[in-house]
């Protein structure tokens, strides 16, 4: 069937294979595709500015013909060529500048006509424009009154070598003349008319060829409002589908939690409670529970799983606990595994044998019954043997509370009767690995960890198919963390602060930046650096340096040694970002601290200030754009991990941080959360009023959003198709 969402695009007028092939790699394959491929701004082009009239430093457009051209050496620099056009109209002259780009020369023709675009400087008493956006206007078109070009609001688009802003126009005005006739509108009648939006054919022709200002405002939020409302669909689908599977009601004792509460040696927060009860809420009853737990770094969300770990565990069921790094896996391993012994005085650590600690046995009294709960750590760097047995006791049960890495998600973890999945720092998974623990149990609760919140209002629309529930205090008595910046020429006073702390007999962290593009740079420069300090700076105190590329053991053993203050500064790479908890640091130095995102700033920042003692942040860098200038702003301004969220937000962008949510499920194209949080939201209801009765959208009305929805989030027809 030949429909808009499917033709493919070579079916259009004007597109050979080479073109098509172009296309792709933008990731258009469809007349869809191609009518979803938006401006990224617009040119009122039904008027120019005269060229005697242009005022300096406005960003303006103008229509002039080539009056001559030229190409100059640069004056400053070898092998720097420019461009250069005198062009006029009848009012007066302006010089157009262009940097490094020689091959321009050959599209200008004395005599021929141009439309201008930038921004209006002077040089030397003379107007000119530096590096302009140009077209060059066809004879014919330069008097025609009516067309694409010209004489109009204009679409520019982000366009690639091979491909034209004209010929892009051209392409897609034939593609909305031909196709929109025929297309339907995805989004049913009576939702348009409640949200008064536009339908499709002129929300499509005005966010392409605006007849007018107003016009492209209402094409922009009905096409907005589009896209949030098929990902609400998609979302609605999914946790309906959830809900209508039967879970596990756990039975949970109280009184042993309460009593294991009552043994920590700190109060919970009110907020901890809160969630604890959310949580026990959920399991007890027959479905599945599907809950996002997000709280600050440093708010106590391990706790939290521990205790909902051990409601699983007591009613008799297998729980699983993932971490994003071994070294996480294994604090959470001993701090669970201590916890649990101090509930039952008849703890005993298997010491016996080969076995490394990774199992742990306690006696816990569960009614009048004695239950033996065992406690693995499975990581990958497990010796191959050790993983057998862990996999054979994951098999037979004897394993309550399974802790680790990736390494559980590997096909030999086979659990006899899990009931309860928990995901620690979900924003360092990807959606896959995410999913698949789950399925090692018959539909067993989840509950997924994550320390980068985001305001609730945006959380349920993003994470609309999980329940929500949000810790929102940090322990009491902690005190706020100072955080300093510091220009690198000032280093050594940043240095001096770490000094200090230090000969109070305090710790310190320096985390100096490795990221994935300049790996091997990154770590060579992290090596030296600490040799360096060792030898320098901090050469009466001892050093240790950490890093991904170093072997497990000789991780553990580092971290051990940090741990037991036989080191006092920890140079590390980010492996320190997620979950570290050692309350004695109170000082943290990171170097160019200009090449961490904010979010990833804040969660190094929050690995002190754990204790009871006043912390540091020192952050080193010189500034070198606005971003990196914003972030440290922010770092100094707010300590709240919501607020540097949304910070985040603005500073990136939503395209890039939603992308970040690595779901891969919401690609915004024109939607923005943030500015358009009321239009967000009406979708969101309308997408569960819809499929709450709808829900395999069989209804003539939904047909075609249905098609949509199977094409935009691929694995959505078992979820939408009835039965
Ligand atoms: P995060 O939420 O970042 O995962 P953690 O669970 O690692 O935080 O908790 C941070 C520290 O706070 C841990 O040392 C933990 O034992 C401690 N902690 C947790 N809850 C409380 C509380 N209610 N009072 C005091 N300390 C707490
Ligand atoms: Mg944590």
């Amino acid at each position: 069937m030949k429909t808009l969402l499917n033709t493919p695009i070579r079916y259009l007028k004007g597109i050979g294979p080479k073109r098509a092939k172009i296309f792709t790699k933008l990731g258009i394959n469809t007349v869809e595709d191609i009518l979803y491929y938006f401006p990224r701004r617009y040119e009122d082009r039904r008027k120019f500015s005269r060229i005697c009239e242009l005022k300096e430093n406005q960003i303006q457009t103008i229509k002039a013909q080539i009056l001559s051209k030229g190409e100059q050496q640069s004056f400053y620099r070898q092998n720097f060529r420019i461009v250069k056009l005198t062009v006029g109209d009848n009012t007066g002259k302006i010089n157009c500048v262009w940097f490094n780009q020689p091959y321009l020369k050959q599209y200008f023709k004395l005599g021929s006509t141009l439309i201008l675009y930038g921004k209006i400087e002077r040089y030397a008493g003379l107007l000119q424009i530096n590096n302009p956006e140009f077209e060059i206007v066809c004879e014919e078109e330069a008097n025609k009154e009516e067309s694409l070009n010209i004489g109009r609001f204009v679409p520019v688009y982000t366009v690639t070598k091979g491909i034209t802003q004209r010929y892009l126009r051209v392409l897609i005005k034939s593609g909305l003349d031909e196709y929109l006739p025929k297309a339907g509108d995805c989004l049913p009648y009576d939702i348009r008319a409640r949200n008064n939006l536009l339908n499709l054919s002129m929300s499509l022709i005005n966010i392409h060829f605006p007849e007018n200002l107003d016009l492209q405002a209402k094409a922009y939020e009905r096409l907005s409002f589009e896209e949030f409302f098929s990902f609400q669909a998609a979302l609605a689908l999914r946790k309906l589908k959830k809900k209508e599977k039967l879970g596990i009601a756990h039975q949970i004792n109280a009184s042993l939690l309460n009593n294991f509460i009552a043994s920590l040696p700190f109060k919970l927060t009110a907020s901890q409670e809160k969630v604890i009860d959310e949580i026990k809420t959920d399991m007890v009853k027959p479905l599945g529970m599907q809950r996002l737990l997000q709280g600050d770094v440093g708010s106590g969300k391990t706790i939290v799983a521990t205790i909902a770990s051990m409601a699983a565990l007591q009613g008799g069921y297998q729980a699983v606990f993932m971490a994003p790094t071994e070294i996480l896996a294994k604090q959470h391993y001993e701090k669970i595994s201590s916890q649990l012994s101090v509930l039952s005085p008849s703890t005993t650590l298997r010491a016996d044998d080969e076995r490394p600690l990774t199992t742990l046995e306690t006696n816990q009294t569960i009614g009048s019954q004695q239950k033996i709960i065992k406690i693995g750590l499975l990581t990958s760097s497990l010796k191959n043997k050790e993983k057998e047995r862990q996999y054979q006791e994951i098999k037979e049960g004897s394993i309550g509370l399974l802790i680790g890495t990736h390494a559980l998600l590997e096909e030999d973890v086979k659990f006899k009767n899990l009931g309860l999945v928990i995901i620690d720092e979900q924003h360092k998974f990807g959606v896959g690995q995410r999913s698949l623990l789950p399925k090692k149990g018959v539909n067993p609760d989840v509950l997924i960890m994550t320390a980068t919140p985001i305001p609730r209002t945006l959380a349920i629309t993003l994470y609309g198919d999980l329940d929500l529930s949000i810790i929102n205090e940090l322990p009491a008595g902690r005190l706020p963390i100072k955080t300093l910046h510091f220009k690198q020429k000032d280093k050594a006073e940043a240095y001096n602060i770490a000094k200090e702390q230090l000969k109070i007999g305090k710790q310190a962290y320096v985390i100096y930046p490795v990221i994935e593009e300049s790996y091997v740079l990154d770590i060579a420069g992290a090596k030296k650096m600490s040799q360096e300090l060792k030898s320098g700076e901090f050469k009466e105190f001892g050093l240790g340096l950490i890093h991904g590329r170093l072997k497990q053991e000789e991780q553990d053993e580092i971290i051990l040694k940090f741990k037991n203050k036989e080191l006092d500064i920890l140079v590390s790479t980010t492996i320190l970002e997620v979950g570290i908890d050692i309350p004695g640091v109170t000082c943290m130095i990171i170097e160019n601290a200009e090449r961490f995102g904010l979010s990833q700033l804040h969660q190094l920042r929050g690995r002190i200030g754990r204790g009871k003692d006043e912390s540091f942040c020192v952050l080193i860098s010189d500034d070198l754009t606005p971003e990196a200038e914003a972030r440290t702003k922010a770092m100094l301004k707010y300590s709240d991990g919501f607020r540097i969220a949304e910070e985040d937000l603005k500073i990136r962008g939503p395209g890039e941080f939603f992308g970040s949510r690595q779901s891969g499920l919401w690609e915004l194209k024109i939607g923005n959360p943030l500015t358009q949080m009321h239009l967000l939201k009406r979708a969101r209801e309308e997408a569960i009023k819809l499929v709450s009765l709808d829900p395999h959208l069989t209804a003539r009305q939904n047909i075609l959003l249905k098609q949509r929805l199977i094409q935009r989030f691929p694995g959505y027809e078992s979820l939408i198709s009835a039965g």
